[in-house]
């Protein structure tokens, strides 16, 4: 009888399971994969995270970590802006952070159980079950799921039942490119990220239409017609030494609302709401909300608040930090992917660099 489990061990999941186990609260974690694994991700970290990474003793530039300081927008015509970034970031790939961010919370004391999918979740009692087929059944006082954007867990969500429009390529790649700057290089119906990570590479992640790989047929056949008509995009794709064989992806990417708790059982990081990568930092909201839970759940365990102030008060804290932040995401996501609405907003921010500012300043949040 686990006090927490937790299903993902993504962001979200191990800064739970870092917290709470550091805590001494018996924890434990259903991961699907086993680590160290790649996501679709482009890897820049606000640096809004920092302060508490370092506050429960991780130090990503000691794993290789780059600062990010300067941001670069261009549209598909080539209208560019160059700009520092006030807060800025890091780069490090998730193939590296997730797995040391695991290491701290075995060390801290939480169990895991990889390569282990939960199938579904019952409650009898006060009691949940997560069911597995490889590890049985696993019980617990309180679940959390962290399983992310998108799971076999969802299908009874609204929003499952919705089809998205969005999928995301990404890839590792050597190439020249300046350290400390984050690219976003937009092209019809997508944008593309670029920034470095750790030895060397490069991570450049997109974000497009099912409907536009659908035109063309392949990723190849797509990133030909449509990414290389943005040349500083062709320049990188046509020079850039690749290092996996094929790109990642994944698809039925959403950004509609999700509901925070179901059946008693708390959402956190992705599963609760995801922010379009253009508008605001998904890894540093999915790290905030597993500080807010797990801090709330340790007063919960210590008898400082019952149960239904525990929901209260997480419905209350999650709404302030990022509900604002997701619904001006999905407003400024629609207009994206236009050409000309691109050029014109890449046009009107380089005139108006301090409008541009304040509005790079919106998709970082605050330091915590
Ligand atoms: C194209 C794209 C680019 C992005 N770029 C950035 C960026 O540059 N910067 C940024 O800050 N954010 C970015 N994001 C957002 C960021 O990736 C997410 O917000 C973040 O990963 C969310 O973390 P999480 O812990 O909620 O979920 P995840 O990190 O997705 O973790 C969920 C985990 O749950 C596991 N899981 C799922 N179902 C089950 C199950 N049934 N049983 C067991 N395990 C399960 C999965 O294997 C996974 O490990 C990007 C997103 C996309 C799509």
């Amino acid at each position: 009888m686990y006090d927490v489990l937790i299903v993902g061990g993504g962001l979200a999941g191990l800064i739970n399971a870092i917290q709470l186990s550091k805590a001494g609260i018996k924890v434990g974690v259903i991961e699907k994969n086993e680590y160290p694994f790649h996501r679709v991700c482009g890897e820049y970290i606000s640096n809004e995270t920092l302060p508490f990474l370092q506050s429960i003793g991780f130090n990503p530039f000691s794993f290789g970590a780059v600062s990010i300081k300067r941001f670069w927008l261009t549209a598909p015509k080539g209208t560019e802006l160059k700009m520092d970034l006030d807060l800025g970031g890091f780069g490090l790939s998730r193939y590296v952070l997730d797995e040391k961010l695991y290491e701290l919370a075995v060390k801290n004391g939480a169990d895991f159980y990889l390569k282990t999918t939960v199938q579904s979740i019952e409650k009898e009692g006060d009691i949940f079950i997560c069911k597995t087929a490889t590890t049985g059944d696993l019980y617990a006082k309180i679940v959390i799921q962290a399983h992310g954007k998108r799971s076999n867990l969802d299908k009874e969500r609204r929003f499952f039942k919705q089809r998205s429009p969005y999928l995301g390529v990404k890839y590792h790649l050597k190439t020249d490119f300046p350290d400390d700057m984050i690219a976003l290089h937009n092209f019809k119906d997508g944008y593309c990220g670029i920034s470095r990570i750790e030895d060397g590479k490069y991570c450049l992640c997109y974000l497009t239409t099912r409907e536009n790989l659908k035109t063309y047929g392949t990723i190849e056949a797509m990133e030909e017609n449509v990414l290389k008509k943005n040349l500083f995009l062709k320049t990188i794709l046509n020079q850039a030494e690749f290092l996996y064989e094929s790109p990642k992806v994944i698809n039925e990417i959403s950004f509609s609302p999700k509901a925070l708790i179901e059946n008693d059982i708390l959402m956190c990081g992705d599963s609760a709401g995801m922010i379009a990568p253009l508008c605001g930092n998904g890894m540093a909201m999915a790290i905030h909300s597993g500080k807010i839970l797990s801090d709330l759940l340790i007063q919960h365990f210590d008898k400082q608040i019952d149960t239904h102030q525990l929901h209260q008060k997480y419905l209350q804290t999650w709404g302030r930090h990022f509900r604002f932040r997701l619904s001006l995401g999905r407003t400024v996501q629609q207009f994206f992917g236009n050409p000309l609405m691109t050029e014109m907003f890449v046009q009107f921010f380089k005139h108006n660099p301090f409008m541009a500012a304040q509005v790079v300043k919106q998709t970082h949040g605050k330091i915590f």
